[in-house]
């Protein structure tokens, strides 16, 4: 038992052990010190207040490990970034909401892109004959391509269409059918 005790003794009394503790301890407290800057990182990330980051930092350095625990048990679970992105999602989505249009004759849901209303049949808008993007009906010339579209216009919806339905329907579809072989158009 003697023999134990006076290993142990020479052990803890050897300069080498003394080292091993400094070299353990100098470890703890980089771990410490790096565990506060990443505090700091972390809050900032997710904190958009500079007072709550600094008491989440100031835990961290004044209880150490234990306050970084505290942290990361306590913090927001979602990145300011994140948030910042579903939030314009969801604006985005929005917007897009209100650019759907109700078809003025049936009152379907019909997108600002629609030529057409898919459910009624009711001409809404032309394409340009040259680049077969959508115009809108008060537009002279095409924006997409600069070419002018006048030939090309088809009453703007609810105006004199609702009147003499039939014809301009007809003309529209023979507009669009033209737009379909701009080829031929073209070699004209
Ligand atoms: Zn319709
Ligand atoms: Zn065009």
């Amino acid at each position: 038992m003697d023999n134990l005790f006076e290993t142990i003794n020479k052990i803890i009394s050897s300069p080498l052990w003394t080292l091993a503790l400094y070299v353990f301890l100098f470890f703890l407290v980089v771990f410490w010190l790096v565990l506060v800057f990443w505090t700091f990182k972390d809050a900032r990330k997710r904190i958009d207040d500079p007072v709550i980051v600094g008491v989440a930092v100031l835990s961290s350095l004044v209880l150490p490990y234990m306050g970084t625990l505290v942290y990361t048990i306590l913090r927001p679970a979602e990145y300011l970034s994140e948030a910042r992105e579903r939030e314009l999602e969801m604006r985005a989505m929005e917007q897009e909401l209100q650019t759907l249009r109700a078809c003025p004759s049936c009152g379907g849901i019909v997108r600002p892109d629609y030529l057409a209303c898919p459910n009624c049949r009711r001409p809404l808008r032309a394409a340009c004959s040259h680049c077969g993007r959508v115009l809108e009906p008060g537009w002279k010339l095409c924006p997409y391509c600069g070419r002018d579209a006048t030939q090309r216009r088809v009453p703007p919806p609810g105006s004199r269409d609702s009147e003499r339905g039939g014809e301009d329907r007809g003309q529209f579809e023979a507009t669009l059918s033209e737009g379909k072989q701009p080829s031929l158009a073209e070699a004209e």
